[in-house]
């Protein structure tokens, strides 16, 4: 049996993994870029790697732990004290330690309040019935509008824009009991050292060892349906298979079924990312590894990576300067590259009156219109299954259950051994 998957990204990646590890040969990744790890990837700067769009990962994210140890790289992962702030009003406030809390611009009662609800939602089993209420309502609800508008409302609209008022409670839930590993010092989350690239190339490495094929450079432009069955892809010439995985957002998915029916299967909004990345001589926060930015400018918050790892580990200051958009028309899909650049400096301008751009050694941009599902009110309803209607077309990737209500590095990859366990159970049961 044939098995062919579009997209090399962890879903990707983790599928064919699966698939090869139980004996099931004949697996070719179509990847259309010319590196594997889609929204994982790297840049490769000088001697080091760092990955295009900030990474760092929670305890809870066990079945990635799990897969780096089994290819022996777990020994590798670190946890390190990620600091958090908030940037407000012309100031910065830290909000990492209860003496920090009490500093920001929350009132105890307030700070009350927020504790009472983080401490309900840890204890919900079942979050399942709050798809369909929006998280500002619950918010109001609970907690009452100063805590919406002073915490929740900055995170909220620069994690989905205009959408910020129309994401469901279940999603902030989700992001709530995964920030666990905290202690009275702050939060500590992980990272692997040298990058999430070693991971990707281990995995891609062991999937070429154990017989599969990783083709990169290689875009699928069609998947060839025959009747009520898959036939194959076209990628440059037309590549016969028994099955399908297709790991790719909706829109690309849309654009490789020709037959109406079909190409509707996938129906699950997104939005996009343009994350800039500035190797810097000084460094710009003071120790705040995440700073998220309630102020008008175009971005939605800064990362500064060297305030998480040690700034021994490359050189230099490395300094994420991000933000969603929804559509695009956005500007910071539409301008040029150059173009988002300079918005983003003037804006670090505006925040820091002691940044200067001749500070900057180099920059890159990571754009992309699809990074991210935006998880509305009923996302859960819509969440397609691994198997399809067509005989042979699995789907698995970011907008699957396995990564519902938030999509991470660990709910790729248990997407793509699930889509693979479910291909295994079908070939079992033939
Ligand atoms: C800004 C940002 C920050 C993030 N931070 C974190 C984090 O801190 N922790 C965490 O766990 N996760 C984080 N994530 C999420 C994580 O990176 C993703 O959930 C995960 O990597 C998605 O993997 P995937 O394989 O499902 O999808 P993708 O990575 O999107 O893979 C799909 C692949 O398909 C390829 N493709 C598309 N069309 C075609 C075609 N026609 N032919 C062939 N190939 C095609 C793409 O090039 C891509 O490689 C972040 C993501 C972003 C964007």
């Amino acid at each position: 049996m044939k098995t062919i998957i579009i997209g090399g990204g962890l879903t990707g990646l983790a599928a064919a993994y699966k698939l090869l590890k139980n004996g099931v040969s004949d697996v070719t990744i179509l990847e259309k870029d010319p590196e594997p790890g889609g929204m994982a990837a790297s840049y490769h700067i000088s001697d080091y790697h760092i990955e295009k769009y900030y990474h760092h990962i929670f305890e809870s994210d066990t079945e990635l732990i799990n897969l780096m140890a089994d290819l022996g790289v777990g020994k590798d992962l670190q946890w390190l004290k990620g600091t958090t702030g908030y940037h407000i009003d012309g100031k910065i406030y830290p909000m990492n330690t209860p003496l920090e809390l009490l500093r920001s611009p929350l009132s105890i009662f307030d700070l009350m309040r927020l504790a009472a609800i983080v401490l309900a939602i840890k204890r919900k089993k079942d979050i399942s019935g709050f798809d369909d209420v929006t998280a500002k309502e619950w918010i109001l609800k609970n907690a009452g509008n100063s805590v919406y508008e002073r915490f929740f409302e900055p995170l909220l609209r620069s994690k989905f824009g205009n959408n910020h008022d129309l994401v469901s409670a279940a999603w902030l839930f989700g992001r709530i009991r995964i920030r666990s590993n905290r202690s009275a010092s702050g939060e500590r989350l992980g990272y692997l050292m040298g990058g999430f690239y070693r991971f990707v190339k281990r995995l891609t490495d062991s999937i070429t060892w154990m017989g599969g094929e990783v083709r990169t450079g290689c875009e699928v432009s069609e998947i060839v349906i025959a009747g009520d069955a898959i036939s194959g892809v076209s990628a440059g010439g037309y590549m016969e298979c028994d099955a399908v995985i297709s790991t790719v957002s909706p829109h690309a998915f849309s654009g490789m079924v020709r037959t109406g029916g079909f190409r509707e299967m996938l129906d699950i909004p997104y939005q996009g990312t343009a994350c800039a990345l500035f190797g810097m001589d000084k460094p710009l926060l003071n120790d705040t590894y995440w700073l998220n930015i309630k102020s008008d400018v175009p971005f939605g918050a800064v990362v500064e990576h060297t305030n998480f790892l040690p700034v021994a580990d490359y050189g230099e200051h490395l300094v994420y300067v991000t933000a969603y958009f929804q559509d695009a028309d956005d500007p910071r899909w539409r301008c040029t590259e150059q173009e988002v650049i300079d918005s983003y400096l003037n804006g670090l301008e505006r925040l820091f009156p002691d940044f200067s751009r001749s500070s900057i050694r180099w920059w890159r941009i990571a754009r992309h219109i699809d990074t991210a599902p935006v998880y509305l009110t009923g996302y859960a309803r819509n969440i397609p299954r691994y198997s399809t209607d067509l005989a042979g077309l699995y789907l698995a990737g970011m907008f699957s259950g396995a990564n519902y209500p938030e999509r991470s590095m660990n709910g790729s990859i248990l997407a793509g051994f699930g889509c693979a366990g479910e291909i295994m159970g079908k070939m079992g049961a033939v």
